[in-house]
């Protein structure tokens, strides 16, 4: 095992009713900026819920953060914070919400430029409101971790950025919030939290089977109630595990003292940034590929992942890999994500212009050995056609 310094201190309030916790959780004199999303938290009551939660405090809205959330619109919100004096925020939503209001949080007193916070990658972050968030999306992780990934639209860039100053002082997680989700946001949060774990733990082998088991025991929970979710969407059983797993699959537990990948969401990050598909959607179609280039340096985990994760035990070694990355695919396609870039419409001239977005944001050595390059990334594009 690596050595590691592992610090997680967002508190967890899981359950049905648990919104109405809030009165505990944001301290009583606090002035709160409610941040929220395109309105569907308006629509199902969730708005309603946590202001009445919030009961006699100075509560102000700040709504519209769209999908992949862009610094245009969060500037709107660090402007009001000034203007307004106001000193806690609450985040409703996905990790949209999440990571554009961790964005603001470190932006209201930064000295300088706030972008340069995501050109930097948070290293001069030296202060941040504090926040909270309720959670009506599982799928990120962003609720118990310290990272934020936010859009500029005039440069097409989607940078993310770390700071321990952005965990949430607590995150509420009431399934019963989640079902009201399409069944694509179902489906794309079972992928993206299905990619944290891969992204953590395939790697190569380092004499760490706790996380190695911890890992594999939630990818195959979400290969079970992935689907379950979908078929019987107010299962609250269903929806309580999902959520669950989704915000372990990327609070730092799995991937303390063990090497990490990130290559599909870096590769992943440059085409949603240019032609605007999901997040989940850029990683069903660039892991499968990633994994196929790179079966020579995962060989020995990749085998694990075919024995433990997928029961495939007969074969040559190259046949059991092809077949457990066949049936991850298989699984993306069974819950309605799409694994090809011709899927989304986007042809083989799409491979230079990604290519050359991860040229300008520096992304020349990915992996775990920092060894795909960028002619690796044309390999794995050029497959993902
Ligand atoms: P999202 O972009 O936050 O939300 C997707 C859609 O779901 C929105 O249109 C939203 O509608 C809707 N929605 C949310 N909750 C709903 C509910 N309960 N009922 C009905 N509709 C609901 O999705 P996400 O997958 O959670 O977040 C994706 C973003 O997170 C990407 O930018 C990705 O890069 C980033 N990400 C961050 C991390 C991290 O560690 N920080 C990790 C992976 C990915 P409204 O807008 O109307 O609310
Ligand atoms: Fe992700």
């Amino acid at each position: 095992m690596l050595n590691f310094d592992y610090y997680n201190p967002t508190r967890i309030v899981f359950g049905k009713d648990s919104i109405a916790r809030l009165d505990e959780l944001v301290p009583a004199d606090a002035r709160v900026m409610v941040l929220y999303g395109g309105g569907s938290a308006e629509r199902n009551g969730t708005l309603a819920e946590v202001e009445a939660a919030l009961g006699a405090r100075t509560v102000q809205r700040f709504g519209g953060i769209e999908p992949n959330p862009a610094y245009e619109t969060l500037m709107g919100a660090v402007e009001q914070i000034r203007r307004e004096k106001l000193d806690f925020l609450l985040a409703v939503g996905g990790g949209s919400v999440i990571d554009g209001t961790k964005f603001v949080a470190a932006a209201v007193n930064y000295a300088g430029e706030p972008w340069n916070i995501l050109e930097t990658g948070g290293k001069h972050v030296t202060q941040a409101l504090p926040m909270g968030c309720v959670l009506t999306l599982p799928a990120t992780g962003s609720e118990m971790n310290c990272f934020s990934v936010v859009t500029r639209k005039s440069l097409q860039a989607k940078l993310s950025f770390a700071s321990p100053l952005v965990f949430p002082r607590f995150s509420v997680l009431d399934p019963v919030k989640t079902f009201t989700l399409p069944p694509r946001q179902i489906a794309n949060g079972a992928v993206d939290a299905f990619v944290h774990v891969m992204e953590q733990y395939m790697t190569y082998p380092v004499n760490a089977p706790v996380q190695d088991r911890y890992a594999e025991s939630l990818l195959q929970t979400l290969i079970e109630v992935g689907p379950q979710a979908l078929a019987t969407p107010e299962d609250y059983e269903v929806r309580a595990n999902l959520m669950w797993t989704a915000t372990q699959a990327l609070n730092g537990l799995i991937g303390a003292g063990v090497p990490q990948d990130w290559a599909t969401h870096m590769i992943g990050h440059e085409i949603t940034a240019l032609y605007g598909l999901d997040h989940a959607q850029t990683l069903a179609i660039v892991l499968p590929n990633l994994l196929q280039q790179r079966r020579d340096a995962k060989r020995a985990k990749l085998l694990q992942f075919a024995a433990r994760v997928w029961d495939i035990h007969t074969g040559t070694e190259d046949e059991r890999i092809d077949a457990a990355i066949a049936r991850m695919r298989a699984f993306f396609e069974s819950l309605g994500v799409k694994t090809r870039l011709s899927d989304y419409g986007i042809g083989a001239d799409a491979v230079d212009r990604i290519v050359a977005q991860l040229e300008a944001h520096g992304m020349k050595k990915l992996g775990e050995h920092r060894d795909i390059d960028l002619a690796t990334s044309r390999r794995i594009l050029e497959a993902c056609v």
